[in-house]
């Protein structure tokens, strides 16, 4: 198959087109490189089968162009990352509704399947336990700029249903839980990347809050190989999955896995969110993903430990070239 993946040169993005030539598809990348870096393709620049263009998902002509040529879209092109979306709240909505919209748009004219990537920040407050894909959304203030990621998110989601139940184009959503592995960058706020920089360096590990918060973090591996089969399963098209592991740390304990596993001297410091983020930003307690509907429609949900995943991303980190912020 001919497979358009926006976003392929991002962490996620980069993982999956390598699952995707791994099965013999002939990929086309679409990524402005905004929050990425053409090195995440350095191992399969020179396969033939492979295509890069560097532009934007907002480039109106070149998605029409690029949406008929494929046979599949996987639609990851989004701005990512709490820090990143707190500094550049209008280009993240520009690029994560727009760039949605235009994508679902081409794929409606041409008539081609579409992913969406989406992310387990839609349920919002909702820390109440195991989320179903039917759970309650609890979002705060639409002024706070804090939530316009879930929103733009949410929207998205909202728009790739619409397009299947008014006008059969086959999507699928899925929420993406705190995906974690090589390539992904501390730059942007990611959580895991900034402490295994932090220890690995042997400066303070900086846990936001009062670190008791938690959070499940799925292998990108393992993310990678579930929408794969989700695409490939007919019964999963036109709805909405988790995707993620159902085992949740607290931020303090993660800071002392990785310390543990870096044989670091790292000594964890504890920073009111107040100073970590711009003003009246609300953290999320807690959000473990319920993984049933996924299991039961490709038979299986992530399982790489958070052991084996920290010691996979500490192997391969690039100590050299690590910038934390
Ligand atoms: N976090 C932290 N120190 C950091 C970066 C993040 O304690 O240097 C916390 C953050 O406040 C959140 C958790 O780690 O509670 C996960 O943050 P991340 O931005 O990776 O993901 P998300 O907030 O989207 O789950």
């Amino acid at each position: 198959m001919k497979v358009l993946v926006t976003g392929g040169a991002g962490f996620i993005g980069s993982h999956l087109v390598e699952g995707l030539l791994a099965r013999g598809h002939d990929v086309h990348i679409i990524d402005s490189l905004t929050t990425s870096v053409r090195t995440n393709l350095a191992h399969h620049e020179s396969n033939p089968r492979l295509r890069v263009t560097i532009d934007s998902v907002l480039n109106e002509p070149l998605m029409d162009a690029a949406v008929s040529e494929a046979d599949l879209v996987y639609h990851l092109a989004a701005a990512v990352g709490v820090k990143w979306v707190l500094e550049h709240p209008l280009k993240s909505l520009q690029t994560n509704l727009r760039g949605t919209d235009l994508v679902l748009t081409a794929a409606d004219k041409h008539r081609k399947p579409v992913r969406v990537a989406s992310t387990s920040e839609v349920y919002g407050k909702n820390d109440s336990g195991p989320l179903r894909e039917d759970d309650d959304r609890i979002m705060g203030s639409s002024q706070l700029s804090r939530w316009f990621y879930a929103i733009a998110k949410s929207a998205d989601e909202a728009l790739a249903a619409a397009y299947w139940q008014e006008r059969n184009l086959p999507t699928i959503a899925v929420r993406f839980f705190n995906t974690i592995g090589p390539r992904q960058t501390g730059r942007y706020g990611m959580v895991v990347p900034r402490f295994i920089g932090q220890a690995l360096r042997n400066e303070p590990i900086t846990v936001y809050g009062d670190g008791q918060q938690t959070r499940c973090f799925t292998y990108v591996g393992d993310v990678v190989k579930s929408v794969i089969a989700l695409t490939e399963t007919d019964a999963a098209w036109g709805d909405v999955y988790n995707v993620g592991r159902n085992s949740e740390i607290s931020i303090t304990a993660l800071a002392q896995r990785v310390i543990e596993l870096t044989n670091s001297t790292s000594e964890i410091v504890y920073i009111p969110y107040s100073e970590a983020y711009s003003g009246g930003f609300e953290d999320m307690r807690r959000r473990v993903p319920d993984v049933s509907k996924l299991r039961a429609t490709i038979g299986y949900a992530p399982d790489t430990t958070l052991d084996d995943a920290l010691r996979q991303i500490i192997a391969v980190y690039p100590t050299s070239t690590a910038p934390v912020s």
